[in-house]
């Protein structure tokens, strides 16, 4: 680690974090972009960067030895991040989506009391394993299922794309409640270290978000039962887990576009420096660009706000509602659609200087990435299982 990534900031206040992320994704991060994605590898030196700043436990409170960060700061975290590698955005927004989960549904036991202060203290990764072989992304369904023997619980599950799982301590895997249980009803299980095994089913050579070192991998596990997290998997799912994810990935994706913009502004200002007194003719499509990259902003900086002053009510209800899980999940369509037309459109005003790999205004990566958006849970398939709820809601607003 340099001495210009060490941080100076003071890390127990929100702004000092912030400050400290910025300074990290301007260095280490953004300087090993480029090699992560053309390499297809982890990005080890900018997680190790986050871990050194215990950031890894910004979210756990500090009862347990976190910083107990809220979710606008993490946010802005993820947007910084993503703005220099969106896979260490990315990879950094799923560990925080985990993290999340048990703060605020495992809190009540004292294995998972326990395990966040090792967490904070080891600054321990936690991957995710809810897609599996059979029920693709749909993450209300798993096939594989708990089994309860003389050595404790134990499961055998398929995952098919499970993001940094050669680089996590833990996972965090969706599995059936037992082998008599229907599909949907599904517990949240962690498990650490050699607790589970994990054999490598397949390749991660994909057209972006490379760095996120997603293959498939058979996953087997042996754990006690009270490593299961205690609240219905529906309440995980639609309190927690989701509407994190929309907000977190959304917060990379707009990071992504925000740099795409950036680079086509640089781009701009080095061509009208070479026609003093004229305005480049691509400056009218900027002009257009800017003011999509705004409406983009306010979708996910309201998101993010909505959703953490939520949080702050404890209103239940309100989080279980129709109406909250369709806003949040509207939020990722549109997020994920507008990264996808605003890196394009930043590509359009910086022409060829953008296309090409080799020019410090390339937006191909950008591009790239931003197409993991859509299918980060399918579109289409959450439009189609919004689309039913739309004849019931009443928006009120
Ligand atoms: C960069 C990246 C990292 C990821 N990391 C992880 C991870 O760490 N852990 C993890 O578990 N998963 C991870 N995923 C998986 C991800 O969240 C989705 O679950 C997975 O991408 C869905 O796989 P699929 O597109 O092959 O399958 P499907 O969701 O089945 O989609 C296949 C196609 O069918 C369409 N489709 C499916 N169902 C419907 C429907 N009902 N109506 C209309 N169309 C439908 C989809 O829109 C899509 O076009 C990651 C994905 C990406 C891109």
């Amino acid at each position: 680690m340099t001495a210009r990534t060490l941080s100076t900031d003071d890390l127990s206040t929100p702004a000092g974090r912030i400050a400290t992320v910025r300074r990290l994704a301007t260095s280490v991060v953004r300087d090993a972009a480029d090699d992560v994605d053309r390499a297809g590898r982890f990005p080890a030196e900018a997680i190790a960067a986050l871990r050194q700043a215990r950031l890894l436990s910004a979210m756990v409170p500090a009862e347990q030895g976190g910083y107990g960060a809220r979710l606008d700061e993490l946010a802005a975290q993820c947007e910084l991040l993503g703005g220099a590698c969106a896979s260490t955005g990315m990879i950094y927004a799923m560990h925080q989506i985990q993290v999340a989960c048990l703060v605020r549904h495992g809190l009540p036991q004292p294995f998972f009391r326990d395990y966040l202060v090792q967490l904070s203290e080891q600054q321990r990764l936690i991957a995710s394993v809810t897609s599996e072989a059979g029920v693709g992304g749909s993450v209300r369904t798993s096939i594989s299922p708990v089994e309860r023997g003389p050595e404790g619980c134990t499961f055998r599950k398929d995952g098919t794309v499970v993001s940094y799982g050669a680089e996590a301590q833990d996972l965090l895997t969706t599995v059936r409640r037992a082998a008599d249980a229907p599909a949907s009803d599904q517990v949240l299980v962690l498990t650490c270290g050699d607790q589970h095994q994990m054999k490598l089913t397949g390749t991660w050579d994909s057209l972006g978000m490379r760095g996120t070192c997603s293959p498939a991998y058979e996953v087997r596990a042996t754990f006690p039962e009270a490593q299961i997290v205690p609240a219905h998997f529906a309440d995980i799912l639609s309190h927690t887990m989701l509407p994190f994810a929309h907000v977190l990935w959304g917060s990379v994706w707009l990071g992504i576009a925000n740099d795409a913009v950036a680079r086509a502004r640089a781009w701009l200002r080095s061509v009208a420096r070479q026609m003093p007194g004229q305005t480049p003719p691509a400056a009218f499509r900027f002009a257009e660009v800017s003011a999509q990259l705004q409406m983009m902003r306010a979708l996910v900086h309201d998101a993010a706000r909505r959703y953490g002053a939520l949080l702050d009510s404890g209103d239940r209800n309100m989080l279980s509602s129709v109406g909250f899980g369709l806003s949040m999940s509207e939020v990722k369509i549109s997020a994920s659609r507008m990264v996808v037309e605003i890196v394009t459109a930043a590509l359009r005003v910086c022409g060829t200087n953008g296309y090409r790999n080799d020019s410090p205004y390339s937006i191909g990566r950008h591009l790239r990435d931003a197409h993991s958006a859509a299918l980060m849970i399918g579109n289409d398939r959450i439009l189609s299982s919004n689309a039913p709820m739309h004849l019931a809601f009443k928006d009120e607003q």
